[in-house]
């Protein structure tokens, strides 16, 4: 296994998520479960994710249930505030001290404050719920060993997240992958983290296994690279990028995770050849409507539509086949401002350098998020 140093600790580059574990008739196969956890740990993965909302909530109990076996210092657990959801917020001791409970443990070694997103940055940021106080002093009574969030959120978003609470932070996760590492912008997220000294913990590093299946499109790649392989590459790759700390990921069979466990034992980073080129790849597959985001167009926009913004959701949606982050991010847009209220005048075409059919786009986008 390969290790990252993260203070006076090191952590296995690949992490265990417990978002996805095997199931049976629709609940957690405990069994299972536990027997992959213990071939992680009997295999040097050192670092275990769990969160509130997975599984509805047994991924906390379930986890901790099976941690619980072994000598506390053999693993590192993290866990997360559920702030996604804002019905939760003011509710931070409530929760905390329930999921201490549920995982039966004394204190979390890593605690996020949970997805960072258009929709909740303001309620974060609110003083009134106590989120950020509370953690803090949880931190300070040796409850929570790091504080660290996780950013679904724009670039800007986490900016504000960090322009407030930034210097407590200890770490981030973000959605990395080859395809996000532009798309997504993550290399920017990157930039900024690593002004601050902030590293990274990866999420989604297989886009949710859609990059873990070979299509037509990476067999023409594969053509140029004989030695390609989808999953093989996207760890390569993030083996490649200073500041990754530990790659999330979320076996949901026993196979899955001894065939990670291999990967994640040889350090066989891209060259800046590979990284070059899969980019490239990458660059060609997510296509999409060419905005440039000069913003010429928006001035003009009578209905105060921010066009590059919409035509950048849209790309995410079309790319994805729909998602969540794209209508996450358009439910934070009041509704005069979103694509159905277009009222198709044209202006905004007549302004595009690129000749993008700018209403047509409104139009398609609206239909298709109905
Ligand atoms: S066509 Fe739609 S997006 Fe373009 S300027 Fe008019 S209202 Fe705005
Ligand atoms: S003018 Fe065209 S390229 Fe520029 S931001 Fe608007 S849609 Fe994008």
């Amino acid at each position: 296994m390969l290790y990252r140093s993260f203070k006076d600790k090191k952590l296995s580059l690949l992490s265990m998520g417990t978002m996805r574990l095997p199931t049976i008739d629709g609940k957690i196969n405990e069994d299972e479960t536990a027997e992959m956890i213990d071939y992680a740990l009997k295999n040097g993965v050192n670092y275990f994710d769990t969160a509130w909302g997975y599984h509805s909530g047994e991924s906390e109990r379930v986890v901790g249930k099976i941690l619980n076996k072994y000598p506390r210092d053999s693993y590192y657990i993290a866990t997360k505030f559920p702030g996604y959801d804002l019905n939760n917020m003011g509710k931070v001791e409530e929760i905390f001290e329930e999921q201490l409970r549920k995982t039966g443990m004394e204190y979390f070694d890593f605690y996020l404050i949970h997805n960072v997103c258009e929709l909740n940055i303001d309620e974060y940021l609110n003083p009134v719920h106590g989120t950020y106080e509370y953690l803090l002093k949880q931190k300070e009574n040796g409850r929570i060993k790091h504080l660290g969030f996780s950013v679904h959120g724009t670039t800007e978003t986490m900016n504000r997240f960090l322009s407030k609470y930034g210097k407590s932070m200890e770490f981030c996760q973000i959605q990395l992958n080859w395809i996000d590492y532009e798309f997504q912008k993550a290399n920017e997220k990157i930039e900024i983290l690593s002004s601050l000294n902030i590293p990274v913990w990866v999420m989604e590093p297989l886009r949710g296994g859609k990059l873990a299946k070979e299509t037509g499109e990476m067999k023409a790649f594969s053509e140029k690279h004989p030695d390609f392989s989808p999953v093989k590459w996207s760890y390569r790759f993030l083996k490649s990028i200073e500041g990754v700390t530990t790659v999330l990921s979320g076996a949901s069979s026993f196979e899955q995770m001894k065939d990670n466990i291999k990967l994640f034992s040889v350090d066989d980073p891209l060259t800046d050849s590979e990284k070059n080129d899969l980019l490239g790849f990458a660059r060609n597959m997510t296509g999409g409507v060419p905005c440039t985001a000069c913003r010429y167009c928006v001035n003009d926009c009578p209905m105060g539509i921010d066009i590059p913004v919409i035509i950048e959701m849209y790309n995410e949606y079309t790319f994805t086949g729909g998602g969540f982050l794209a209508p996450m991010r358009l439910k934070s847009i009041p509704e005069e401002h979103r694509p159905s209220a277009c009222i198709s005048c044209g202006k905004c075409k007549e302004l595009c350098p690129q000749s993008i059919d700018i209403p047509k786009i409104m139009e398609d986008f609206t239909q298709k998020i109905k």
